[in-house]
């Protein structure tokens, strides 16, 4: 049946070759980053594809991400030697179970055109149950509620499956509130994101003869990343291929990083019960990354204790060692990553150049993007920003900024229309209508026709009030700016506060809420950069002008959970900070299980990298305007000292690299651009100055530690040299 000599075939090791052409019969292939599972995969399809053993729709393959799945039909594409048609089941769980419920949604009560709610509907939806049910709300949010039925359905347990054990959730009245929600989501005609797995799960177990028609559609089953599964997904799996058993999972244990949606990692564990005589392939070659980014990696995942195990080796050629460096705040880490970058395109060092797609850097939570977005805007370096908006195109972010520009300009029609009900304050369409009425009417900007509705009082009672009360603070906020009586940070947190902007997120119980509060804060602090909110309104315009550039190599910015299964020469993994990577949360959790899922994360950032990987910890961040000191990673600790180089940020020791062999200087534009403000320099001479910083140093050189086991043993003195 294999047609022997295939060009695919050629690029594979025996394992890989082995398990790409065991085309019936369960198998497992269980190995570390980088071995090459996802290629064996998408080998093993066009290996079914080419051989004619199946057709593209009778091949049903599952990936994690969008970005997973368009990448595997590139590749599959590239092995064909020809684009592949079809292959209508190559996706994401989500996109093709989805597709499955649009055909068959009559049998749970659902029309086939039933929507998909967002979190947002989500929460909204719960919330009234929840007050119908004389509950209350504040002790009681529907946020807890959501985590809790969320978490059941990622267990594939419908209402009536519950088990009792779970009865006393939310104050006894979670099942009810649970069954409540899935009546009221069927008379909406709507599912939500765990539904859809849930539904399809239930479907094929009431309906044999709907999964049966599936079983003999797909015969055969790829599943990639297959350690991030949760229950239902797993569930759903099993049933497809339980009558003709063949599937090839795919996955890696040390890379599972989405338990706190559920996934287990006891799955694959599962699959040699459920899949008796599963031919299991194990890869150990890294074909990715270097010895010196492997060891690291290792040496990181390591020191967690739930793990099945496993050795990797790599015969890629030695290249540097990691390296790791500290900086005095995330201002300062982002401008010498861009520095870096830039000196990597130009080839220093006697490297190669390296182009800006061959570059990533992967953050731990989103709101660190700010910094690098901001950076690169002003020493115009392309990037892009992968798995969701860029920092300024966010929600909260637009918001905060509209009121910012009302406050310099209170023409600003389009402003004042997102903001006069964000958050809600009873001023509805009609009431926006009558204000746009009046304006244009008396050809003024909306405030002013804002104004005029209050004077002439042509709304209702609680509108009439709001909307008095908002255009006297356009105003205050507007005398202010031209008064120059705060500083321009100061007004900004006072806009947000006063417009009630903060509060409406703080009392906001969806899961996004604490990640747009971060957001707003570092919005502030970005403005510290600025002379003024006019000069920051500008700069921000500039981002938004600069997207429309698609063309052209760029980096990439991405979070860690994004980066999953992809690859880069050069990768920097910035803020490796306690509280940040490790997440605050993971650490104050009792048990080790969040802080050995932050350590996989590690691990999946490290062995992102192929040649040069680069990380690094700022050891103060700036929230609202005060300095906080932060403690270098725990993880940073556990790196193998032996693959590891410690650079030292320039200004020390009279500039350039401390390590030897680095010397990076600073671009053309940089050279522009660095210390060219006074405030600037002087802060910097602060920093390199500061008592704190020099005694980290001379520690670290005495003991001849790194600087950041060092920095854990000692705090520093940040009032000093603010
Ligand atoms: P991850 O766990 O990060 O998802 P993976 O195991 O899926 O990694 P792949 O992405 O498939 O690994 O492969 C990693 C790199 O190694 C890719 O660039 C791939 O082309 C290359 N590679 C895989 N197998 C081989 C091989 N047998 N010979 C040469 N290169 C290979
Ligand atoms: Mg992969």
């Amino acid at each position: 049946m294999a047609r022997t000599g295939a060009a695919y075939l050629d690029g594979l090791n025996p394992a890989q070759r082995k398990a790409v052409e065991t085309l019936n019969g369960p198998v497992l292939m269980l190995a570390g980053a980088g071995t090459g599972k996802t290629k064996a995969l998408t080998s093993r399809i066009t290996h079914l594809l080419a051989t004619g053993t199946a057709r593209p729709h009778e091949i049903l393959a599952v990936t994690f991400t969008n970005k997973a799945a368009r990448e595997m039909k590139v590749r599959i594409g590239g092995l064909m030697g020809e684009a592949v048609e079809g292959m209508p089941w190559l996706g994401t769980f989500h996109a093709v179970c989805a597709k499955q419920l649009r055909r068959h949604a009559e049998l749970v009560g659902l029309k086939s055109n039933f929507t998909i709610l967002d979190t947002d509907d989500q929460i909204r939806l719960m919330k009234q149950l929840i007050q119908a049910a004389g509950i209350d709300d504040k002790r009681w949010p529907a946020r807890m509620l959501s985590g809790i039925i969320d978490g059941w359905k990622n267990k594939a347990l419908t209402p009536d499956k519950v088990p009792v054990a779970d009865s006393g959730a939310f104050d006894h009245k979670g099942i009810a509130l649970y069954t409540a929600y899935q009546a009221r989501l069927r008379d909406l005609n709507a599912v939500d994101f765990g539904d859809i797995l849930l539904h399809m799960v239930t479907i094929f177990q009431n309906h044999d003869d709907v999964l049966q028609q599936y079983q003999r559609w797909f015969r055969y089953i790829l599943v990639d990343e297959y350690q991030d599964t949760n229950v239902a997904q797993y569930m759903w799996l099993r049933l497809l291929a339980a009558s003709h058993k063949n599937i090839c999972c795919v996955g890696d244990d040390d890379q599972s990083i989405y338990g706190w949606r559920g996934a287990e990692v006891g799955n694959i564990l599962r699959f040699e019960k459920d899949f008796p005589g599963a031919h299991v392939v194990r890869l150990e070659e890294n074909y990715r990354s270097t010895p010196h980014i492997l060891a690291a990696a290792s040496g990181v995942i390591a020191a967690n204790k739930g793990r099945l195990g496993k050795t990797l080796f790599t015969s890629c050629k030695e290249g540097e060692k990691v390296r790791l460096i500290g900086h005095w705040d995330g201002e300062e880490e982002a401008r010498w990553i861009g520095e870096e970058i830039e000196a990597l395109q130009r080839g220093t060092r006697g490297l190669d150049p390296v182009g800006l797609d061959k570059m990533a850097i992967l953050v731990r939570a989103s709101h660190q993007m700010r910094a690098f977005e901001d950076r690169f805007l002003t020493i115009g370096l392309p990037y892009r920003v992968i798995g969701g908006p860029r920092f300024y195109e966010r929600l909260e972010i637009r918001d905060a900024m509209a009121y910012f520009r009302l406050a310099v300009s209170p023409e600003d029609d389009l402003a004042f229309e997102r903001i006069v009900n964000t958050p809600k304050r009873g001023l509805g369409d009609k009431a926006v209508q009558t204000i746009q009425r009046t304006a244009r009417s008396n050809g003024v900007s909306l405030v002013e026709g804002a104004r005029l509705v209050c004077q002439g009082k042509l709304l209702g009672g609680k509108g009439l009030k709001e909307l008095t009360i908002l255009v006297d603070a356009l105003d205050r906020w507007h005398g202010q700016v031209r008064a120059e009586a705060d500083t321009h940070v100061e007004l900004a947190e006072m806009i947000l506060d006063e417009s009630g902007y903060t509060g409406f997120w703080q009392n906001d119980k969806t899961p996004e809420a604490p990640g747009r509060l971060e957001n707003l804060k570092e919005l502030v602090k970005a403005l510290e950069n600025f002379e003024n909110l006019q000069g920051f309104l500008e700069h921000v315009s500039l981002i938004m002008d600069n997207e429309t550039d698609e063309q052209g190599e760029k980096v990439s910015i991405m979070t860690l959970h994004a980066a999953k299964g992809l690859e880069f020469p050069a990768v920097f993994l910035p803020g490796w900070e306690d509280g940040l990577f490790p997440s605050q949360r993971s650490m104050d959790e009792s048990g080790v299980k969040g802080l050995e899922e932050e350590r996989r994360l590690a691990y999946v950032g490290i062995t992102r990298a192929e040649e040069l990987c680069t990380i690094s910890f700022a050891a103060n961040r700036r929230v609202y305007g005060q300095w906080q000191s932060s403690m270098p990673s725990r993880f940073i600790d556990e790196l193998p000292q032996d693959h590891v180089e410690v650079l030292t940020p320039p200004g020390l020791y009279g500039g350039g690299y401390g390590a030897a062999g680095m010397s990076a200087s600073a671009s053309p534009a940089m050279a522009g651009m660095a210390g060219s403000n006074l405030h600037e320099k002087a802060h910097k001479a602060d920093v390199y100055n500061s008592p704190g910083w020099r005694r980290l140093q001379s520690r670290s050189q005495q003991r001849g530690m790194s600087m950041p086991s060092e920095a854990r043993n000692m705090t520093i003195d940040v009032d000093a040299v603010s």
